[in-house]
């Protein structure tokens, strides 16, 4: 646990190609219910954009995620309070986006808000230029972040933090950069649940938002996840799975950098094998709903 970071703006970086996809329609759904699907013994979760996680404590519970805005951090912390008599309340986000960071004003005021070092830098950066982005994307956007504000943590981790909530424990986890570079992980026992962010999606297309993670740097923090032998995987931007969503990610990747480096020693341009692996990658996974790979074929070609 270290120290504060002194506030940085980098007002004029631009984050090209910025994009958190979702399958189905309730994933792209910005207004968050207050309706909680179970997803194992002590995690809730709300379906929506983004899927916040509830982990429910005999002391204390902690969110993962606030939703667009202070409207649906509000929500959250409701559908929180009605899972749990708990008086204490944690928050966590899984990485700086504001769908994922930007509701903290709607929770109460003595929630404890805890995240990485890696976020919370990227917070600071990039926080309040991608609410203007996002709220200049719909006039609903507009409005849900009209009153978000981003307030210092009152802890922050560089690695690894424990939060024992009463007979159920989260571990924080910060493996290093994937699709942003403060990607928080949270590992839940004894349930074996990981809350993925977008690290671990199914059946989602990954994808590096300005200047996150490398292509390689997204695999080593699947094989760090690996590791951990999850039995539930709970994505941000997509359906809960097993924990064979982490092999499955790791395969997409490696599969889709092998034939995009392939094509790079032919000399093939990026765009045109972003084309074309976009192509060769819909007949491969079928079942994806989606299939636009050219951006993270560029991510590759920039490594
Ligand atoms: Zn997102
Ligand atoms: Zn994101």
């Amino acid at each position: 646990m270290h120290s504060r970071i002194k506030l940085l703006f980098h007002p004029l970086v631009a984050l090209a190609g910025l994009t958190c996809l979702n399958g189905s329609a309730q994933m792209s759904q910005p207004v968050l219910g207050e309706d909680a699907t179970k997803i194992s013994d002590h995690v809730w979760a709300l379906m929506g954009f983004p899927n916040v996680g509830i982990v429910v404590g005999q002391r204390a519970t902690l969110v993962v995620d606030t939703g667009l805005g202070p409207r649906n951090g509000a929500t959250a912390a409701r559908a929180a309070a009605k899972l749990s008599g708990n008086q204490k309340l944690f928050l966590t986000t899984t990485h700086f986006h504001p769908e994922h960071a930007a509701g903290e004003g709607g929770f109460p005021p003595h929630t404890i808000l805890i995240r990485d070092a890696a976020q919370q830098q990227e917070i600071e950066r990039h926080g309040a230029e991608m609410i203007a982005l996002f709220s200049s994307r719909s006039a609903q956007n507009k409005e849900l972040l009209a009153n978000a504000k981003l307030r210092s943590p009152d802890i922050v981790f560089d690695t690894e933090a424990t939060i024992d909530l009463g007979g159920v424990t989260v571990q924080l986890l910060w493996f290093g950069g994937a699709h942003t570079k403060g990607d928080e992980l949270i590992l839940v026992d004894p349930d074996e649940t990981l809350i993925s962010g977008d690290v671990v999606q199914n059946q989602v297309v990954p994808n590096i938002a300005g200047d996150g993670g490398t292509p390689a740097s997204w695999l080593g923090v699947l094989d760090k996840i690996s590791a951990l032998h999850v039995l539930h995987v709970l994505p941000d931007h997509s359906a809960p799975g097993d924990g064979t969503l982490v092999s499955k990610e790791r395969a997409f990747i490696d599969d889709l950098r092998t034939r995009a480096l392939a094509l790079k020693r032919q000399g093939v341009p990026a765009d045109d094998a972003g084309k074309q692996l976009g192509a060769e990658f819909k007949a491969k996974y079928s079942a994806w709903p989606n299939m636009n790979v050219a951006g993270f074929v560029r991510s590759i070609y920039a490594e």
